[in-house]
């Protein structure tokens, strides 16, 4: 379909990015096209239609997602941010990553309890970011309606760590 040929022709694998040893997927060039764009964030979506109330998106690439799907939808956006970023109270989840460690931030009271909520990013790598990310959402008193992510690197088991959650990926490698 047009989500998946759009992320064929246009996504790039960038060796040795950030770090050596590292193959990088830039998805910016899907971002920067504009049909690709509307057919990505129609196909992140669709499997979810009827069961959300708002978009979450994770700093910074989940950001244009999120507010493309938001605006799709009619829905709005939270922002799940780096330390230091949000200007009220927050949640704060710490969670490791491959060499360190690194923690994300919500406002917690930007949404009713029981809320709903979709949350989307690019890529879902070791999942540790998405499952920060649920914690936070589900610490803040809504629910999980879902994740969407562009592509999913299976090699990195990302899924294992977000048992029982619904993801949809629209590309597998
Ligand atoms: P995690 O390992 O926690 O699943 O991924 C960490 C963060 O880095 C996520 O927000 C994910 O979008 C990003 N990330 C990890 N690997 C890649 C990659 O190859 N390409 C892109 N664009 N983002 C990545």
């Amino acid at each position: 379909d047009a989500a998946r040929e759009a992320l064929e022709r246009l996504s790039r694998v960038i060796p040795d990015f950030p770090s050596p040893g590292i193959s990088f997927r830039d998805l910016t060039p899907v971002f920067a096209d504009g049909p690709a764009l509307r057919a990505v964030t129609d196909a992140l979506l669709e499997p979810f239609a009827g069961r959300y109330d708002v978009i979450a998106g994770v700093e910074a690439r989940g950001f244009v997602l999120a507010a493309s799907a938001a605006y799709a939808s009619g829905r709005g956006v939270v922002m799940i941010r780096k330390p230091g970023k949000l200007p009220r109270a927050v949640l704060s989840e710490d969670y490791d990553l491959e060499y360190g460690s690194a923690t994300l931030q919500v406002h917690d009271d930007e949404l009713p309890k029981g809320t709903r909520v979709l949350l989307i990013d690019d890529v879902l790598a070791t999942g540790g970011t998405l499952a920060a990310s649920c914690s936070l959402i589900e610490r803040a008193g809504w629910t999980v309606a879902g994740i969407g992510v562009v592509l999913e690197l299976s090699a990195l088991a990302g899924a294992n760590k977000l048992p029982g959650r619904d993801i949809q990926s629209l590309q597998v490698v």
